[in-house]
């Protein structure tokens, strides 16, 4: 009889997930589906109060034992109507969240405050602010906290973002405060209620009587923000990271939009990223390649120098292992691939032409590609194994 979604589904987490996990998992689903952020989106709601069920049982260890037992019907057990988690209502949801997101928590912003408190009163958003953030191959690879001045609409200090001059504010008339107004008209069908925002207060449930001269009643004010962006390695350009409550203020104290960071790659001087390798062209003189030598080069990490045996062809390709680019949220690193390129002269003088000409017939100095000498092909497949 039961439909109800499993739990572990619900948050999309494996059913040995410790705490933290599920925690985690929460907080993002919690944060997509809030119906501050969706607003009138019945089934965003749903989902939310799916998941803030989900939670409810997951994150008790006492509850989540017995659900791993019994599954679903170990609540109906237990004195009726599933896990008690069906009956929450928002300010239960509401609630939880303390312990999800207090705490210093990047959420602060966007859930502090306790705005929804009137039920039906809108809260007005922020606008999102998007900046380009410009980083090396450097930066890039061990990942980087930058510290940006960012310019923005913020909260008006005169007023504390309320709008109003003191507190010279009353409750709407109109609406009682709740910010909404219920119409009931008679329809063939009976009597129909209908909710729509207060026209008098725009869903505000209040009216500034004496607006704040700073912000000519706005609350919000042009002002800038630093802010701190911890930006994780691996990232590449065109990658977007968001800093939720990080945009602009909203008008007489709302929700704060999100930070939008688009990330930009400034191309290095001698190395190029492929992926998450690294690519470096190394050119040699047919001298070093004929005798061998060892020669420094750059890497992310700084200088390396690396053995070049006597006898090196053109078109080899080295390998540095782990001097690449960290994957995003993994461990694993990229590579830097050395490709070999033989350097010929482009001007001689008479001497160097002399030495060059009594070479020029040595049988050694003849292009002798035996079997052994690997092809472009079998060099490229060796290496995208
Ligand atoms: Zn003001
Ligand atoms: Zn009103």
């Amino acid at each position: 009889m039961s439909t109800k979604r499993d739990y572990y589904d619900i948050l999309g987490v494996a059913k040995n997930s410790g705490a933290d996990e599920i925690k985690k998992a929460y907080r993002k689903l919690a944060i997509k589906f809030h119906p501050d952020k969706n607003p009138g989106d019945k089934e965003a709601e749903d989902k939310f109060k799916e998941a803030a069920e989900a939670y409810e049982v997951l994150s008790n260890a006492e509850k989540r034992q017995r659900y791993d037992q019994f599954g679903h019907r170990a609540g109906a057990n237990n004195g009726g109507g599933g896990f008690g988690g069906s009956n929450m209502n928002m300010e239960d949801i509401f609630s939880q969240f303390g312990d999800i997101f207090g705490g210093g928590s990047p959420f602060e912003g966007f859930f502090g405050g306790g705005q929804r408190a009137g039920g039906g009163r809108r809260v007005n958003r922020g606008t999102n602010l998007r900046i380009k953030v410009k980083l090396t191959l450097e930066e890039i690879s061990n990942g980087v906290e930058k510290t940006i001045k960012v310019a923005k609409l913020v909260n008006c200090g005169t007023c504390q973002g309320s709008g109003a001059k003191g507190s010279s504010f009353k409750t709407c008339s109109t609406c009682g405060g709740a910010g909404s107004v219920r119409r009931v008209t008679n329809t063939i069908l009976g009597q129909m209620q209908t909710t729509s925002t207060c026209p008098t207060c725009h869903g505000d449930g209040q009216i500034i009587t004496d607006k704040c001269h700073s912000c000519q009643g706005e609350g919000v004010v042009r002002g800038e923000e630093t802010i701190k962006i911890n930006i994780p390695a691996g990232v590449s350009d065109g990658m977007q990271l968001s800093m939720a409550g990080k945009g602009n203020a909203a008008t007489r104290g709302g929700v704060p939009g999100d930070l939008i960071i688009l990330i930009e790659e400034i191309e290095h001087e001698t190395l190029k990223r492929d992926g998450n390798n690294i690519v470096y062209d190394l050119y040699l003189s047919f001298i070093d390649a004929t005798m061998g030598t060892s020669v420094e080069i750059p890497t992310i990490d700084g200088k390396a120098r690396i053995k070049i045996d006597a006898g090196t062809q053109a078109g080899k390709i080295l390998r540095l292992k782990g001097k690449g680019i960290k994957e995003v949220n993994s461990y694993h690193r990229g590579d830097q691939l050395i490709h070999v390129n033989i350097w010929t002269p482009k001007t001689l003088s008479n001497e160097e032409r002399d030495i060059l000409e009594k070479l020029k017939n040595s049988p050694n100095f003849k292009p002798n590609p035996g079997k052994n000498e690997k092809s472009f092909f079998e060099k490229m497949k060796e290496f995208f194994e």
